[in-house]
């Protein structure tokens, strides 16, 4: 008997492909989104003396409570929301396994997901395994602006939820004050949700900070607000994640969330919480700290004849190539990794519909030697 997939269409992610073509061929890896610099010390200190401790047994469905009143204080104190610890927070193992359970909280069978492209990729396979439709509609502009007018006229009783992430990966950039009345607006006059993929909340440049939909009056009885401590903590292989999410929507989310992980690794938890408490400098210093590499990475790029806007935030920056190929993106990031060097991700597999403008992303999420090594490489194979 052959199994009948239920995602035929889908093969490996571009980022396990990418990091292997980048492996492969002694690339500089700037394709999949990690950092290539270490864990803060005081956490890994924590994480060892925790596992010592004995916190190795299932920690409680919801996530420890200590980690859960950080989160609680960490959100009070970053968007002036109040956030209960008990019912309206719940650690996950990684944004990944939040937005696969909210998704499958809320969507049914024959239900509609809106989603943006270039939307990133775990969003369509998670709806489609609801049983649901995920309706792809495109950012617009040079600046990845939704277009609200195209979003009402999708609009209709199937339409069970729309998924948005700000700051934006691949594109880094980020909703506006009136996108968030805009959306308001909608969840008033539709009974949807909506989920939040906030997972670069700490990473934001030139003075705009993030605001978490959890804070808008209206949207927060309405939203799923997911976040990663992989990106916060530079820790993205830890996969410890939270969804905060007014109590009626967090007890679905919690339902599914206990057959799909039960509970995230605990000595973990623990750690994060102590350095969450102690070490909140950390995450108030990542702008800056990113915003440098942006920089380094974005000056480069500009001298070497890409076209670039600045990211607005997340650890990524789209740049245009048509002054120096007329391959397309795939194509493109092929030659980059095999022949110059250096790996980037294409833009075009995260949209349905094939892209106005030719663009790759790079993570700057790197050593600042690591970027200008890059752009030497990039330097010498477009000269
Ligand atoms: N959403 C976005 C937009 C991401 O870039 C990532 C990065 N991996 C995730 C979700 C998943 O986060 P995690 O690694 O915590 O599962
Ligand atoms: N979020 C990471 C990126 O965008 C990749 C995560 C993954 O490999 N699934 O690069």
């Amino acid at each position: 008997m052959t199994i009948e997939s239920k995602l035929p269409d889908v093969g490996t992610t571009i980022f396990t492909i990418m990091s292997k073509m980048a492996a492969d061929h002694q690339a500089i890896n700037l394709s999949q989104g990690y950092p290539d610099f270490g864990v803060p010390d005081a956490l890994l200190d924590a994480l060892n003396r925790y596992a010592r401790r004995g916190e190795n047994q299932y920690p409680p469905m919801h996530g420890i409570a200590y980690l859960r009143e950080q989160v609680a204080a960490k959100t009070a104190a970053c968007y002036d929301a109040s956030i209960d610890p008990e019912s309206e927070i719940t650690i996950t193992s990684g944004a990944t396994e939040a937005l696969f359970v909210a998704i499958n909280a809320v969507a049914r069978a024959g239900d509609e997901v809106i989603v943006f492209d270039p939307a990133y990729d775990s969003y369509d396979p998670a709806i489609r395994l609801a049983g649901a439709r995920a309706i792809h509609l495109p950012l617009k502009g040079s600046n990845f602006r939704i277009d609200w007018d195209q979003v009402r006229q999708v609009l209709n009783n199937r339409t069970r939820a729309i998924i948005l992430n700000s700051p934006h990966n691949p594109t880094g950039s980020m909703l506006s004050a009136a996108d968030l009345d805009e959306l308001a607006n909608i969840v008033e006059s539709h009974p949807l949700f909506v989920i939040s993929d906030e997972v670069y909340e700490h990473m934001t440049y030139d003075g705009h900070p993030h605001t978490s939909l959890i804070s808008h009056p209206v949207l927060r009885n309405r939203c799923f607000a997911i976040s990663s401590f992989g990106k916060t903590l530079h820790a993205t292989g830890w996969k410890v994640g939270y969804c905060l999410a007014a109590p009626d929507l967090t007890t679905e989310f919690r339902k599914v969330h206990q057959f799909v992980t039960f509970t995230t690794h605990t000595p973990t938890q623990w750690a994060i919480a102590e350095f969450l408490e102690k070490s909140p400098a950390h995450y108030q210093n990542l702008p800056a700290f990113y915003q440098q590499k942006r920089d380094i990475l974005l000056d480069e790029l500009k001298q070497i004849g890409f076209s670039a806007m600045p990211s607005q935030g997340t650890y990524f920056q789209l740049a245009g190539y048509d002054d120096l190929s007329a391959l397309n993106d795939v194509d493109f990031v092929t030659e980059l990794t095999k022949k110059a060097g250096v790996a980037a991700i294409p833009v075009s597999v995260f949209c349905e519909a094939p892209m106005e403008q030719k663009l790759v992303r790079f993570c700057f999420a790197k050593e600042d030697h690591t970027l200008r090594e890059a752009a030497d490489r990039l330097r010498l194979f477009f000269t």
